[in-house]
């Protein structure tokens, strides 16, 4: 449980910590709150010759409205997030997520862009990303990109990030009226990890049909995943029994090669997408309403 030798810089600047990128490459890593890039390296599973802390840059930390889209910094962490004012009247959905990670040493000390760039498939936030259309702001010595948060997940621990490449920004669009949120998860009760979380986002019509949703799963795949036959089965209906439940059951179904493991079977992680995506769904449609 000692990890290998490394070195340690901490930049103040953005500029200043992806020029260290682009100088030690793929012997560096990224530190936000270390909660799972520490263990890995005590484990000897992560041996970085260069730990670049994120720690000293302001500018990477905070929560900031810019004309309605939502911008959260890379390193704020769990806790800031699932209090912060904005985030609980605007995404409440986010603030829920967070609230739940880990316990309290952990939300205190883990980080949003941590949390999003390490893509464990167990991870609470990736759901609640896609259910919310997240953007993600990547920077690399050459410039910016924007990535959505659908095609930013790639695998298992696996995402669109470059070894010189690093998240600093998350910008959530506006939400339109007449929507509702909400995340169930079934918690691995010793860490809180989720076997199964379930992000919902759905906008009602004047009519108290569905105009919108977006349903988000993690932990029952090896990534994050959008349940879209669910998503396809709500639209334009007026959700009552008969959909729900076949919006459901749609969503065990859009997992298409479950986790298999000590924690649940393939087979009952399916059961608990559709459980948990139906009391998402009536949450979400109720707060909508
Ligand atoms: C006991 C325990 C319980 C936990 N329970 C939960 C839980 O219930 N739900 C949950 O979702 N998570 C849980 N976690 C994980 C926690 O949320 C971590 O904080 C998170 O996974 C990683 O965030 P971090 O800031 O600690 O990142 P670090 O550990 O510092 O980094 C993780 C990885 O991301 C890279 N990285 C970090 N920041 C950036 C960046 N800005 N750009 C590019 N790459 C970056 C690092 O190089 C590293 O590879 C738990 C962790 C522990 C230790």
């Amino acid at each position: 449980m000692v990890p290998a030798e490394f070195g340690y810089v901490a930049p103040r600047t953005i500029t200043e910590a992806l020029a260290l990128l682009e100088r030690y490459g793929d012997s560096a890593r990224l530190l936000a709150g270390g909660h799972s890039l520490i263990p890995l390296m005590k484990l000897r599973l992560a041996m970085p010759s260069m730990l670049i802390d994120l720690g000293e840059i302001t500018e990477l930390r905070g929560i900031r409205d810019d004309s309605g889209t939502l911008v959260i910094g890379a390193t704020t962490t769990h806790a800031t997030v699932a209090a912060n004012e904005l985030v609980r009247a605007r995404y409440p959905v986010l603030a829920e997520a967070a609230g739940q990670i880990g316990d309290v040493q952990v939300r205190n000390r883990g980080t949003i862009g941590g949390s999003l760039a390490h893509a464990d498939p167990a991870a609470d936030l990736p759901a609640v990303m896609l259910a919310l259309d997240a953007q993600l702001n990547i920077c690399s010595p050459a410039g910016a990109r924007l990535v959505a948060a659908r095609s930013f997940f790639e695998g298992m621990f696996t995402t669109q990030l470059a070894a010189t490449e690093m998240l600093t920004e998350i910008r959530l669009p506006p939400l339109p009226a007449r929507t509702g949120t909400a995340y169930q998860k079934a918690a691995n009760l010793a860490s809180g990890y989720a076997i199964v979380g379930v992000a919902v986002v759905v906008t009602l019509d004047s009519d108290g049909a569905v105009a919108a949703a977006r349903i988000g799963v993690t932990g029952a795949g090896a990534q994050p995943v959008r349940a879209t036959t669910a998503e396809a089965a709500l639209a334009g209906r007026v959700p009552g029994e008969a959909n729900l439940s076949m919006a459901a059951s749609a969503a065990g179904h859009d997992i298409e090669d479950p986790l298999d493991d000590m924690h649940a079977s393939a087979d009952y992680r399916r059961h608990l997408v559709a459980v948990h995506t139906r009391r998402a769904l009536e949450r979400a449609i109720a707060a909508a309403g």
